[in-house]
């Protein structure tokens, strides 16, 4: 078993997960419903930074260490340390907002292929904001969403962070599929 220092939990592994996509889509708000089970009002100028979460996942005790934008994303400052070691990257639009959409290939293609990262991380796509539309309202179908993301071998969800809906499941699949590559490396 692993363990910080101090009074803090022990767990069994240790993953990085950063959060990218556009400015706007939900990111720190889906980090911060994720935490504490609740949606928060945010500023979005502030964001939040860094979260560290304990969940038990596969009968294994993880901790999560959950890397967000803080405003960067607006000018594309995001820097190389963000992206080091991540072993699960969300990438999230907003299915109410295409552009948001159309900027996931570019965050993959430009920022983090780019920044070669580990072989084995897991990508997940997140669709936000499913509470504001209505299915005719959407600008990003599901379809469009399950297309890309199998096109870049990318777990899919839709997910609202004002009702809850998907936000556990996301982190959890994407816990998962991380503690998966992991055991299948030490194989
Ligand atoms: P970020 O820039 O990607 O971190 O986006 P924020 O988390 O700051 O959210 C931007 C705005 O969208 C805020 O006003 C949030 O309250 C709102 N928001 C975030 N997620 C949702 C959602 O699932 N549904 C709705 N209706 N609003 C959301
Ligand atoms: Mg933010």
């Amino acid at each position: 078993m692993g363990s910080s220092s101090g009074q803090s939990r022990k767990y069994d592994h240790s993953f990085k997960i950063i959060m990218v996509g556009d400015s706007g889509v939900g990111k720190s708000t889906l980090l911060l419903s994720f935490i504490s089970d609740a949606f928060t009002e945010l500023d979005p100028t502030i964001g939040v930074d860094m979260k560290i979460k304990y969940i038990k996942v596969g009968g294994k005790e993880l901790k999560l260490t959950i890397w967000d934008t803080a405003g960067q994303e607006r000018n594309r400052t995001i820097t190389d340390p963000f992206y080091r070691g991540a072993d699960g990257i969300i990438f999230v639009y907003d299915v109410t907002q295409k552009r948001s959409f159309t900027s996931i290939t570019s965050f993959w293609t430009k920022e983090v292929e780019q920044r070669s990262p580990k072989k084995d991380c897991v990508k997940i796509l997140v669709g936000n904001k499913v509470d504001k539309c209505q299915e005719s309202q959407k600008e990003v179908s599901t379809e469009e969403g399950m297309a890309l993301a199998k096109q870049h071998g990318f777990l899919f969800f839709e997910s609202s962070a004002k009702t809850q809906e998907n936000v556990k499941k996301c982190f959890q699949e994407l816990a998962l599929k991380m503690l998966e590559q992991l055991q299948k490396q030490r194989q």
